[in-house]
């Protein structure tokens, strides 16, 4: 429902669960958050409202990174449990991702990677990307590309968001059918299913076109369309008041 992602000087955490905050007028059942710190990958997540994660984060604090993810989840496969609360890992725990919309092939999906040995820990549609990207890295060892490998064999509607411990620099996200909008700020950016997400921080936007695939760093911005083209950027300032 609602998606977050940041890289930057700051604390992911703190940035990731302020955005979140912006984003609860939307409605939501569940709540998660993944940071890269200490070359590994620590998340928390949590059915019902923020605050149940917030508790958890208090309760096991996540240590303290500059790289992460969040969402708010209004759920469609599987019911509003933590297991199914976003964000998904795959089975290493190296890869964390999330989804808004609905991967309308996950059956078949699922049934392929439970044959390659997957476990499967959560009934979510989203689950399979996690798994799915986890693969593409290991053999690409570029989470844009893996985020395009995946992507190309998706159906439905998606936003994802997505980090990799081996990529503790990067934030990667992809849209069909569903909002996606970069926020650029001075060596930091965001990544948001809405500008609301990451106004406090920056107005410099760029909003990502159907189909592409995007590289966010503190210094840049890389689009791409899902065979890899380059995308042309429509950079623009938001200047209403969220
Ligand atoms: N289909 C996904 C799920 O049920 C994402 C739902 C959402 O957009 O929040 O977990």
């Amino acid at each position: 429902c609602g998606i977050v992602g940041y890289v930057g000087g700051q604390s992911a955490l703190d940035v990731v669960l302020a955005g979140l905050k912006r984003l609860e007028y939307r409605g939501y059942d569940s709540a998660g958050v993944a940071v890269l710190a200490d070359g590994g990958l620590a998340a928390a997540k949590k059915a019902g409202k923020l605050a149940n994660l917030e508790k958890e984060l208090a309760d096991r604090p996540l240590p303290t990174g500059g790289t992460g993810i969040g969402h708010t989840r209004w759920a469609t496969h599987g019911g509003p449990t933590d297991a199914n609360a976003h964000p998904h890992l795959d089975n290493a725990g190296r890869v964390s991702v999330v989804h808004n919309g609905i991967i309308e092939n996950f059956a078949a999906l699922r049934a392929e990677l439970a044959e390659r040995g997957h476990g499967l820990a959560s009934e979510t549609d989203t689950e399979v990307v996690a798994h799915l990207l986890a693969e593409s890295f290991s053999s690409c060892g570029d989470l844009a590309e893996a985020m395009r490998q995946v992507c190309r064999r998706l159906e439905g509607a998606f936003t994802l968001v997505a980090v990799h411990a081996d990529a503790p620099d990067v934030v990667v996200g992809a849209r069909r059918n569903s909002p996606l909008v970069v926020g650029v700020g001075e060596d930091e950016a965001f990544l948001a299913s809405d500008v609301a997400a990451f106004i406090a921080h920056t107005r410099e936007a760029i909003e990502l076109g159907q189909d592409q695939v995007v590289e966010v760093r503190r210094d840049g911005v890389t689009v791409t369309d899902f065979e890899g083209a380059p995308a042309e950027v429509r950079p623009y300032h938001v200047d209403w008041d969220a």
